[in-house]
């Protein structure tokens, strides 16, 4: 039989345990997931400090961390562009086919419905706490961040100084308001 293959994209700055929970979820309803991982041009930003190879090792060792069979899915870091009519054929290009949506995202969902794509909602884990906006947050004040996230993450962070880039990038953006 066919196989259903279905795609997630998420600028996962950085992955967090709703990243994984939904991922783990949407393989019971489809055979392959294509996961992709949006904004791969941006880093060193306040919303966006992580690259996406350090994204993509999040991810893999994530995966790994949480016994999901590595032959389901596929990690593909994913540019953006600056035309929303022609993004999805952008995405069809640099993925495996697929025809099932996943996402929250309402811009991303009215895009491939647009182009006769099967879009569903995928449940909200703890979205108060599990969202890379309140992760950064807690990682610029101090809190407990890594509560949130995968043990992977937690390792990539370390490895890459990833608080002190994001505090380094807070001050520097402060500082530039006066220009
Ligand atoms: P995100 O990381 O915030 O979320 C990705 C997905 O993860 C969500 O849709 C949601 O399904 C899931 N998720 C997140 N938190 C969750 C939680 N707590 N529980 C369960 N699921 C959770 O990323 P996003 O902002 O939706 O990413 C969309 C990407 O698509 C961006 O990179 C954006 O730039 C890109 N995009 C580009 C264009 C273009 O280039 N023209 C157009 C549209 C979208």
């Amino acid at each position: 039989m066919e196989k259903v293959r279905g795609i997630l994209i998420g600028r996962m700055q950085p992955v967090h345990n709703g990243h994984i929970e939904v991922i783990k979820k949407t393989l019971e309803e489809v055979d392959e997931i294509v996961i992709g991982i949006g904004s791969a041009q941006k880093s060193h930003e306040l919303k966006d400090p992580f690259t996406a190879g350090e994204r993509v090792v999040m991810l893999t060792q994530a995966l790994i961390e949480n016994n999901i069979d590595p032959g389901s899915y596929y990690i593909i870091p994913m540019e953006d562009i600056n035309f929303n009519a022609i993004w999805v054929a952008h995405v069809k290009m640099m993925t495996p086919p697929f025809s099932v949506v996943y996402s929250g995202n309402s811009l991303v969902k009215q895009l491939f419905y647009e182009e006769g794509f099967e879009v569903r909602n995928p449940p909200l884990y703890d979205r108060m706490n599990l969202s890379g906006t309140e992760i950064r947050r807690r990682m610029l004040e101090d809190e407990n961040w890594q509560e949130l996230v995968p043990q992977a993450t937690i390792d990539v962070i370390e490895e890459i100084n990833g608080v002190e880039r994001l505090k380094n990038l807070a001050i520097k953006e402060i500082s530039e308001i006066g220009d």
